[in-house]
């Protein structure tokens, strides 16, 4: 039978029948492309009794044009994507895109033209000319990424390669990757660590299912126990898969991967280039790429030879997915190693408490490091209750943060201000009519970012520069920040001890690799004196100086009400912590609070894990949360405001009467207004009996909305907004 069934990448037809001509051969998961009136289409050829559709009668069915010259996707890939699809309530064509690199990359191997600076210098130079020579200093990419990075035209670029500004230089696709080698530095691993380590590599050899979460304090080692593991995949020449949130992708991680491995992973994320995702891509397939670091998206590459995974920073919210394919990396991570057979470790200080069930339930093993390395002493947790001492007026930080910074700046050691919150300012008013700066997309305030002089909205990007009046009552100079930003901290900071040397750390700031890089060195080197950072700063870092954090306000993720609110401050405020005292001077962390006697703060400050994790596990399972009970969420939107609410009320209309589902809603969603669109969101809390995926495509399946209306399902949702 020569007769085929194809997935394809057209929401309206995702699944067409074709014949194989006499030429050609194809097996499940190649990928091929096919007639489609007058177009071709890519297709994956999927066995068809896993894949419904109407069947297309023998006499209409078209050749297949062409199989690419790539690797089918295996069948543990395809059971994955079927997975995923069933599970989160998507289009198996939108998972399954999550897999395949660009058309190029499928079209096989071959050359490309990088253009870069020739060193020629003419005399005379445009003001764009010479600007764009100025930002591509260093740079080797096409003219169209080259366009991008120094904010110029393409015309612009052809018009300097033309006149031999630039040079073309041919790039072969297909270049390979220096190998890792397993032995290239072997750690001298402490008695607990070798433990650890010994157990991942027995399960590395025994080439099966096991999921694990390494559970270990900041500063125990996790990586360097992993690295065994990964070291013994490397041996048995299989490929590993290492998920890290994007922001813990540094040049620090890596550079410590190179001193190990003798060479840097295969990287991937959102901001390589087109030459380097479909090299990667290809060496990925091929088998070629031995250990993967990459962000979420990693996680759907077809691995050749998979013989472990790592999810580092299980805890994070970033592995959650909350466009396209509403997935979670974590969870799906543990999907494909049971698809795959191969084991797979979650780490973290501070696991997610679903991930604590799970190890309490027996289905996760559960491996701990209690101690830091190298008998480094976890840091000291005070509270600092600012309602009995508060900063003094304009100021943010109390007095007792302020005498011990001073402490720290005597004795040339260094501190860390963690506030998770970029700009200056998140309110703007002004002072005579109380006119509030918001976003026109979204229902948000616009956030003052003084170093760039503008109002942005952290939602949809939406920006304006500062105004010198009122837009409303036209008075000038009368408006007024409300709240602190980190960089009114760093301002303040400045005040405070005009002397010291400080760095601001957040991703306006830190926007490059290189200036990682340079903020790393520096900060290591003892050149900083005080750190004020976002969450970019709890993330990975071990600087020996390091001997006080002061949580500025960790108040400011209890507000909002969300699920899992007191979870994500813990865990924040835990990492953040976990930046103190990690060389041989103990650490000291101050936390700024006006609810000292909140669970999860009166927790930190008593060094008492599992007294937080009780008291949330006891809190869920009243709610009825997870991991106890289940939550979805169904999100209408429309850019008409009236359809969107007519939509979702027919939603309502239509809910299932079921003793175990409870539908909450339709509501106006908390960020009722996102990027232009209204939304509208249902909640639906339900016993983990519940066939809760089935419920919903039900009860979905037999309505219809106008065209501009799109209704997305959120299986296990991190937000709330
Ligand atoms: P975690 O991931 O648990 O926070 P790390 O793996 O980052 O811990 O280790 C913390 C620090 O201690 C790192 O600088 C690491 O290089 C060092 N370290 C941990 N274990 C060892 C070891 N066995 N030998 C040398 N240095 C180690
Ligand atoms: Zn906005």
């Amino acid at each position: 039978m020569n007769r085929i069934r194809l997935l394809v990448f057209n929401p309206a037809l995702p699944v067409l029948d074709y014949k194989v001509p006499a030429h050609l051969s194809v097996e499940p998961g190649s990928l091929v492309l096919a007639p489609l009136g007058p177009r071709q289409v890519l297709g994956i050829v999927w066995e068809a009794d896993r894949l419904p559709g109407d069947e297309v009668p023998e006499a209409k069915l078209r050749p297949i044009l062409e199989v690419l010259p790539v690797a089918p996707l295996a069948a543990p890939l395809r059971r994955l994507i079927e997975w995923c699809a069933d599970y989160y309530v998507a289009p198996m064509n939108a998972v399954a895109r999550m897999a395949l690199g660009s058309m190029a990359a499928l079209r096989g191997g071959g050359t490309t033209t990088e253009y870069r600076l020739s060193g020629h210098e003419p005399k005379r130079l445009t003001p764009q000319r010479a600007a764009a020579m100025d930002a591509l200093h260093g740079e080797q990419a096409t003219i169209r990424e080259l366009a991008a990075i120094a904010g110029v035209s393409e015309a612009v670029l052809r018009g300097m390669a033309n006149t031999g500004i630039l040079e073309p230089v041919t790039v072969d696709l297909d270049r390979p990757y220096p190998r890792a080698r397993a032995d290239f530095a072997v750690p001298d691993l402490s008695a607990e660590q070798q433990q650890v380590a010994d157990r991942f590599i027995a399960a590395v050899d025994a080439e099966e299912f096991r999921p694990f979460l390494l559970d270990g304090v900041t500063g125990s080692g996790k990586t360097e126990c992993y690295f065994e593991a990964v070291a013994e995949a490397i041996r048995r020449k299989c490929q590993v898969l290492v998920l890290l949130p994007e922001i813990a992708l540094t040049e620090n991680f890596l550079r410590r991967f190179e001193a190990r491995f003798g060479t840097p992973p295969v990287l991937w994320h959102s901001s390589l280039k087109a030459s380097e995702r479909r090299r990667a891509w290809r060496a990925i397939a091929s088998g070629e790429a031995q250990v993967v670091v990459g962000a979420r998206s990693a996680l759907f590459l077809p691995y050749a030879r998979l013989g472990l995974l790592v999810v580092d920073e299980a805890h994070e919210v970033s592995f959650k997915q909350d466009d396209g394919v509403r997935y979670n990396a974590r969870d799906v991570a543990v999907i494909r190693a049971r698809f795959e057979k191969v084991p797979v470790i979650l780490a973290s200080a501070t696991p997610a408490l679903e991930s604590l069930e799970m190890a309490e339930a027996g289905v996760y093993e559960r491996v701990v490091l209690p101690d830091r390395f190298g008998g480094a002493q976890l840091p000291e947790i005070a509270v600092l209750d600012l309602r009995k001492e508060p900063p003094e007026r304009g100021r943010w930080l109390a007095p007792r943060l302020v005498a011990e910074m001073r402490e720290r700046l005597e004795r040339g050691e260094q501190s860390l201000l963690f506030l998770n919150r970029r700009g200056y300012a998140p309110l703007t008013l002004c002072r005579h009519c109380g006119y509030r700066f918001q976003c026109p997309n979204c229902s948000a305030w616009l956030v003052e970012h003084r170093l760039s002089r503008r109002l942005s909205c952290h939602h949809c990007g939406h920006e304006v520069p500062v105004p010198d009046e009122c837009p409303q009552c036209h008075t000038g100079d009368c408006l007024v920040a409300c709240g602190p930003g980190v960089e009114r901290i760093a301002d303040e900071v400045k005040e405070l001890f005009p002397e010291a040397r400080s760095a601001l750390v957040t991703s306006d700031t830190l926007n490059s690799p290189e200036k990682i890089s340079e903020f790393v060195a520096a900060a290591e080197q003892g050149l900083i004196d005080v750190i004020i950072g976002t969450q970019l700063v709890t993330k990975g870092y071990h600087f020996p100086e390091l001997t006080l954090v002061g949580v500025v306000d960790a108040d400011l993720g209890l507000e909002g009400g969300d699920l899992r609110a007191g979870e994500r401050t813990y865990q924040q405020i835990a990492q953040v912590a976990g930046r103190a005292g990690r060389g041989e001077k103990p650490g000291e962390v101050l936390i700024q609070t006006r609810h000292p006697e909140a669970a999860v703060i009166a927790a930190l400050a008593a060094g008492d894990r599992d007294a937080f994790y009780a008291a949330e596990a006891e809190g869920r399972r009243e709610a009825g949360a997870p991991p106890f009970g289940r939550w979805a969420a169904i999100i209408v939107s429309s850019e008409d405001e009236a359809e969107a609410r007519e939509a979702s009320r027919a939603i309502g209309g239509a809910r299932p009467n079921l003793p175990d589902v409870l539908v909450l809603g339709p509501a106006p969603a908390p960020l009722a207004l996102l990027r232009g669109r209204y939304r509208y969101r249902l909640l639906i809390n339900a016993r983990r009996s519940a066939q809760l995926q089935d419920v919903i495509r039900q009860w979905l399946a037999s309505l219809s909305f106008p065209q501009g209306v799109r209704v997305s399902v959120d299986i296990d949702p991190y937000s709330f907004v």
